[in-house]
Formats: C-alpha cells, sequence, structure tokens
C-alpha cells in the first residue's frame, strides 16, 4: 500500500507558482495577482481558515484582501459588493466565504461573481464548461482538480478506469464526474453514488478508484474496497475519542478525557489494509486543494494580462 502525500504534492504546485508569479511581477511591476475574499459575519472556524488562507497567498506573492459585512447585511448589498470587485481591476479572483447567514442565498451571490475572476470555479459559466471536451483552459472547481492532481501522481493511468465517485455535491463529486467525462487524458468511467444509491458496497467493491465525499467520519470500510484499489478521501472530519494517552505532563489530558481528531470519510486503518494507494487526512486532498486554488488564481491572472 502506498500513501499518496497530499502535503509533497502541494508544496511541488505551490513553488511552481511562486516562481512564475516572480517571473511575471518582474514583467508586470504594477500589478501583482490579489485574491479578495468577501466575508459576512464574525465566526472563529471561519477565521481560522481565512488566516490560513492568506498566509498561503502571501508564501507565493500573491496579495490577500479581506472584505468584512455586516452579518445583517442584506443580499442587495451582498451583490452589489461582489460586482464592484468583478469590476475592479487590481482584483484577479474573488472568494465568497461560506457559510453565509441565513438570509442571504449563497448560490444566488456567488453566481454574481465575475466568472474571469471566479477563483473556484463555481459560476454557471465555469460549471457549464465542464461539459465541453478538451476545452484547455478554464477555471474548475478546486476540490474536483485536487482528485485528479492526487491520481496522477499516483503514475498510474485513469483512462478507462472503473471508477466510483460517492457524494454528488457540486464541486466535487459532480464535478469530478463531468471532469473525467470531459476529458480525452482522465477519461475513467465514472458511476456517481448518492443518498438514494442501493446496495452502496456493490458499487464501492468493484472500483479501480474509488472517490468519497460524503461528509461522515469513517464511512468506507475495509470490505466495501477492492484489493489494490487507488482510494481518495475527501471528507474532513472531527471526530470525538477518548484520550489513551498516559503522560503525566501538566498539559496533557487525562486518560479518558475527550479529545477532537480530525478524520476522513474512509476508516483508514482498515481500507489501507486493501488499498494500492491511499490519502490519509489530514495531509492528502486538504492541502492539494489549496494549491489548486492559488493555480486557478495564476491560471486569471494571466488570463487579465492578455
Ligand atoms: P455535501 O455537499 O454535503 O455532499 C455530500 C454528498 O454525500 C451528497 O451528495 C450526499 O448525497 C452524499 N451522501 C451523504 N450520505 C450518503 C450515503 N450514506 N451514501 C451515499 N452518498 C451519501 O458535501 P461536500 O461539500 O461534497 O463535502 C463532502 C466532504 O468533503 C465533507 O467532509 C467536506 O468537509 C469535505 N471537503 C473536503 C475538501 C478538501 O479540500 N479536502 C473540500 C471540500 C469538501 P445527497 O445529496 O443525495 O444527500
Amino acid at each position: 500500500m502506498n500513501i499518496i502525500n497530499g502535503k509533497k504534492i502541494a508544496d511541488e504546485i505551490k513553488n511552481k507558482i511562486k516562481l512564475e508569479i516572480h517571473q511575471i511581477s518582474q514583467k508586470h511591476t504594477a500589478k501583482k495577482p490579489c485574491l479578495t475574499v468577501i466575508q459576512s459575519g464574525e465566526d472563529k472556524a471561519s477565521n481560522v481558515y481565512i488566516k490560513n488562507q492568506k498566509n498561503c497567498c502571501e508564501e507565493v506573492g500573491i496579495d490577500y484582501r479581506l472584505l468584512k459585512l455586516n452579518g445583517d447585511a442584506a443580499e442587495k448589498e451582498f451583490i452589489e459588493t461582489v460586482r464592484q470587485c468583478g469590476d475592479d481591476k487590481s482584483i484577479t479572483g474573488i472568494i465568497v466565504h461560506l457559510p453565509l447567514p441565513k438570509h442571504i442565498n449563497a448560490q444566488t451571490v456567488q453566481s454574481s461573481i465575475n466568472p474571469y475572476k471566479d477563483v473556484e470555479g463555481i459560476t454557471p459559466h465555469n460549471l457549464g464548461m465542464l461539459f465541453y471536451h478538451d476545452v484547455p483552459h478554464y477555471i474548475v472547481p478546486c476540490t474536483a482538480r485536487a482528485v485528479l492532481e492526487c491520481l496522477n501522481s499516483t503514475g498510474q493511468s485513469i483512462k478507462g478506469k472503473e471508477t466510483v465517485i460517492v457524494g454528488h455535491s457540486e464541486i466535487v463529486g459532480k464535478s469530478l464526474c463531468l471532469m473525467m467525462l470531459s476529458s480525452s487524458k482522465e477519461s475513467a468511467t465514472p458511476t456517481v453514488c448518492h443518498i438514494a444509491t442501493k446496495n452502496l458496497a456493490d458499487h464501492t467493491r468493484r472500483a479501480d478508484i474509488l472517490v468519497v465525499a460524503v461528509g461522515k467520519p469513517e464511512f468506507i470500510r475495509g470490505d466495501m474496497v477492492k484489493e489494490g484499489a487507488i482510494v481518495i478521501d475527501v471528507g474532513i472530519n472531527v471526530k470525538k475519542v477518548l484520550d489513551t494517552c498516559s503522560c503525566q505532563t501538566p498539559d496533557a489530558l487525562k486518560p479518558g478525557a475527550e479529545k477532537f481528531i480530525t478524520v476522513g470519510d474512509v476508516c483508514f486503518n482498515e481500507v489501507a489494509q486493501k488499498a494500492g494507494y491511499i490519502t490519509p487526512v489530514p495531509g492528502g486532498v486538504g492541502p492539494v486543494t489549496s494549491a489548486m486554488l492559488l493555480n486557478n488564481l495564476l491560471m486569471l491572472y494571466k488570463m487579465q494580462q492578455k
């Protein structure tokens, strides 16, 4: 069994991006690539995420701008801000940070992003481009692209492979399926499973490539996976466990105390015994997704220089 090292893949992508941004910025000194994130209200988890995203951008030479709107700002005001950012020539890419307050429809707001600044590839224009075959330059959802990067890192051909994707969200399952159907190089044979799928294990057990994005901790067990399969775990879940550590330092938790760990949608210990390749959580698809966001921003920057 081989572990797919997402951090290593991400570092290689980020190093290339950093070099390219450095080279481009020497030619176009007036304008650096700039990612603008629009956030509504205050939320502890979001603030941590945004801080990490800012560091990631700055690491490769991308300016990071955060626009904070009041949690009670109306949807109209939100859309107006998104449109203004779309017209602002100093901004390369836009993210509307989720979750949004309940009175705002996320899909309506995200759809108002200028598609040429849609760094996450989630506007109707960019999602629609997924239908076309072998289009060379367009922006695709970062997580779906990250899954393909993880698959390519194995050196195994994806072409024609029996692929089962569990989960049909717009940014992962559906997009990945369309990307596989629209590419000559990465043209697997995908089946997409969801909540209404009958006998899920019958599908997962025949997969040469199994991609899981359901948001349920350790949902895929060892007996649901084919021997030698490539398993890509997209899930990020927080799981409560009892600490078994017996160390007695003052900071240590007492044995039996509750603590929280991050796990995927795949039961790693069981599935790793059967898989040929597997992504861990954390350290698998997550870091590659962050790197693909930077890659999308660089693509937009280059398009906007023309
Ligand atoms: P989502 O929008 O909640 O979609 C989950 C999908 O799983 C839905 O299509 C749902 O089907 C399906 N599903 C739920 N229970 C199922 C079951 N028992 N059998 C088969 N399908 C089932 O979630 P998402 O945004 O795709 O995210 C999924 C997971 O990936 C989450 O843990 C999220 O945190 C993680 N994630 C990670 C990254 C990364 O960079 N690593 C990026 C994005 C998301 P129905 O719609 O039919 O109910």
